[in-house]
């Protein structure tokens, strides 16, 4: 098959190592720089132009937008989508699970477990904010950080309250959570092909940190998931809409909880701990969700 990887640098591990696996799997994969794609939107037949040309038709994509260019990045999914192109994930789940607040209000009708969640918009209402998720300590976050940057912890209620008037006058979007202390500085991620998790490991703060990203210091390491928290995983994923995802749980003392789902999940750390073939089974997802389709393609021709 004719496959392209949508990123915007073909040196990062994640990228070399899908376009590894790929080729090893006997497909013609291509690497696209997103940010390079241009496109003409009115033209009756979609198409997508990269450095002068316009591109093949490619069976499949597999975008990896990183949070900084979501926008334009899901602009041209769609597009590619528009041209009949399989697409890993789509567009649209691609820019649901790029917001924090929208993912969890997605979850929460679907019974996912989450940290109990506050969002407001006024400041008058902070207190209540607080004590509505329990009370300090609170989590205080930016509905779009990323890499732990704006997740803040706030260990009385008065830090709470300041925290949230600093971020509120700056105008960021913010939610409250109750942290979940019994998960000890570490949370579980689930990397999800399809509907089921091919692989999970565990991330450890370093040393005195609460917010275990492998960007902020992290460690991670190998773990059996239990029944409950594959199924939490498989079923964020679902409602999500994403077929390729990092489900980021919690471990409390009330069961697993989903904190994040990200659709454009790293694949040095997870393969690194678990010494899995993630890539491949990317790959392989692929192969079996666009047999059927190209099938009927042949047969519409005639
Ligand atoms: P980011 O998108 O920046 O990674 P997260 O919501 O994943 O933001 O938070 C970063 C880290 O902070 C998590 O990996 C987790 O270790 C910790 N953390 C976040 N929320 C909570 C919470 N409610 N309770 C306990 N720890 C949390
Ligand atoms: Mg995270």
């Amino acid at each position: 098959m004719k496959i392209a990887i949508l990123s915007r640098n073909e040196n990062l591990y994640s990228t070399r190592r899908l376009k590894e696996a790929g080729e090893a799997r006997g497909h013609d994969v291509d690497v696209i720089d997103t940010l390079h794609c241009y496109m003409d939107i009115t033209k009756s037949r979609p198409a997508v132009r990269y450095k002068g040309e316009e591109l093949p038709y490619y069976d499949a994509i597999i975008p990896r937008i990183g949070a900084s260019v979501t926008f334009y990045g899901t602009s041209v999914v769609r597009q590619f989508e528009m041209m009949g192109t399989f697409s890993t994930n789509e567009s649209v789940a691609i820019s649901r699970s790029r917001d924090k607040l929208r993912s969890l209000q997605l979850m929460s009708r679907k019974d996912v477990g989450l940290p109990r969640t506050g969002f407001a918009n006024k400041p008058d209402n902070i207190k209540d904010l607080i004590k509505n998720v329990g009370g300090a300590p609170v989590v205080v976050k930016l509905l779009e950080g990323t890499q732990g940057i704006g997740v803040v912890l706030a260990e009385t209620n008065k830090a709470a309250e300041s925290i949230i008037e600093a971020f509120m006058g700056l105008k960021a979007n913010i939610l409250v959570q109750e942290f979940i202390k019994e998960a000890g500085g570490a949370d579980v991620r689930c990397f999800v092909v399809g509907n089921k998790v091919v692989a999970a490991m565990k991330r450890q703060g370093a040393e005195g940190e609460f917010r275990s990203n492998l960007h902020r210091g992290g460690s991670a390491s190998l773990i059996k998931l239990t029944k409950e928290e594959r199924a939490t995983a498989v079923n964020a994923a679902k409602v999500m809409g994403l077929n390729v995802c990092g489900v980021d749980i919690l471990q409390s003392s009330n069961g697993p909880v989903v904190m994040e789902v990200n659709s454009s999940p790293g694949l040095e750390g997870i393969e690194t701990a678990t010494k899995k073939d993630v890539a491949g089974l990317i790959f392989e997802f692929i192969e079996n969700n666009t047999k059927v389709k190209n099938t009927n393609k042949t047969r519409g021709k005639g």
